[in-house]
C-alpha cells in the first residue's frame, strides 16, 4: 500500500531493523517508545485495522509471533495493545500489535 509507513518499512523504502520476521509478520522497535521495551508486531499483508480482519488465522499467527518475540527478547511480563481507529489513538493505519514491557 502506497504511503503506508509499515509497508514502506517492509519494502525497505524506510530503513528499520527487524527484531523478528516470519512468513506472516515482522517486528520492529517503536520509534517513540512508551515503555522500556516497546515492540510492534506487524503483518506483511496491508490490513488497515482489526475492523478489516475477516480471517482470524492472521491474528492467531501474530500472537504466536508475540510469544516467540518475547522469548527471544527475554520479556516475561508485558502488555499487548491494538489501537483500532483514529479516535482510539491509531496513528498508523496498518494493523499492528504493541508489546509493552519494563
Ligand atoms: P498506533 O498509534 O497504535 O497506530 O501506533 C503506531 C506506532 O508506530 C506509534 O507508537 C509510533 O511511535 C510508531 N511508529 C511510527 N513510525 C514508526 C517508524 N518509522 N518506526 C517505528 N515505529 C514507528
Ligand atoms: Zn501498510
Amino acid at each position: 500500500m502506497e504511503n503506508c509507513i509499515f509497508c514502506k518499512i517492509l519494502n525497505k523504502e524506510i530503513p528499520s531493523k527487524f527484531v523478528y520476521e516470519d512468513d506472516i509478520c515482522f517486528a520492529i522497535n517503536d520509534i517513540n517508545p512508551k515503555a522500556k521495551k516497546h515492540i510492534l508486531v506487524i503483518p506483511k499483508v496491508h490490513v488497515e485495522s482489526l475492523n478489516e480482519v475477516n480471517d482470524f488465522e492472521l491474528i492467531k499467527k501474530m500472537f504466536e509471533a508475540v510469544k516467540k518475540i518475547n522469548k527471544q527478547e527475554n520479556i516475561t511480563h508485558f502488555k499487548t495493545l491494538i489501537n483500532t481507529g483514529a479516535k482510539a489513538g491509531q496513528e498508523v493505519m496498518h494493523l499492528h500489535i504493541h508489546i509493552l514491557s519494563d
